[in-house]
């Protein structure tokens, strides 16, 4: 026997809606570190980003996320762009999760989740702990709704964070290696998690050193190194059919 969730009043998701960068540059003083970085990631499929450290991944999320304004290049969802809006509203409409989940260790998981619903979705308190249980329910946490963050295990706590994320509603997530900081044994269960969100027809841009899962769930891989997209495809192409000198290396190092 289970009961369900809520009453039904809040949906669990959104549709995913494409995102796309166009020639993207930005540098940190004289360090330039995207240079000219376009990508296309369709409604509802996920991207792949890989590439050795330091290649601008991190960068990268962080420009389409608003938190990083490129120094030229546009940043597009659903075709249109969006630099001339607000960035708080942006990041309403784009989540994102880290490698470091930063949860509020003195505040429950339900209240972590609330938090942003309230401050910034102008829920109310009611409205924001229904959708905090969906989505915990979704990522298969809601018996840890009152619970602190320090009593569930590192792979716990960043489902947590993206239940937290997706409360928000998001229209696309992007994760920057958000199971590298996990013991390995609790990588299975997020990258799950993962994997189902993308199988409901999430837009997602996945930052990753996860092989097994870029190969499995990805529509497409990209291959970063230096700030730019070296290479690009299917998963089949990109790991069996490498072109470059670089990307066969980046490979070797890490298959
Ligand atoms: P990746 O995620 O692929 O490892 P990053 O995007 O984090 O790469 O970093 C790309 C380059 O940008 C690196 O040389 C890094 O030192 C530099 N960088 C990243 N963030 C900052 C920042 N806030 N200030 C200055 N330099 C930065
Ligand atoms: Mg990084």
């Amino acid at each position: 026997m289970t009961t369900t969730a809520t009453s039904g009043t809040t949906p669990a998701t959104t549709p995913g809606v494409s995102v796309a960068t166009r020639d993207v540059h930005l540098s940190f003083a004289t360090n330039h570190v995207l240079r000219g970085v376009t990508l296309d990631v369709p409604a509802a499929s996920t991207t792949c980003v890989i590439g050795p450290s330091g290649s601008g991944k991190s960068t990268l999320l962080r420009v389409v996320n608003r938190l990083l304004e490129p120094d030229s290049g546009d940043v597009l969802l659903e075709g249109r762009s969006v630099l001339a809006d607000d960035p708080d509203e942006l990041r309403q409409r784009v989540g994102m999760v880290f490698q470091h989940f930063n949860l509020f260790p003195h505040k429950t998981v339900r209240d972590n989740i609330t938090l942003g619903l309230t401050r910034l979705r102008g829920l109310s308190k009611d409205e924001a702990a229904e959708q905090a249980l969906v989505q915990l329910d979704r990522v298969g946490l809601r018996h840890k709704a009152d619970v602190r963050p320090g009593t569930l295990s590192g792979g716990q706590q960043q489902r947590v964070a993206i239940a937290r994320a997706l409360a928000m509603q998001p229209q696309v997530m992007l994760f920057d290696e958000a199971t590298s900081a996990l013991d390995p044994e609790l990588v299975k269960g997020v990258l799950a998690t993962m994997a189902d969100l993308a199988a409901g027809g999430m837009t997602m841009l996945v930052v990753t050193h996860e092989m097994g899962f870029a190969r499995s769930v990805a529509d497409q891989v990209l291959f970063m190194d230096r700030g730019v997209v070296v290479e690009s495809g299917s998963p089949d192409t990109v790991f069996e059919d490498a072109r470059s000198d670089r990307l066969r290396r980046f490979l070797s190092q890490v298959l």
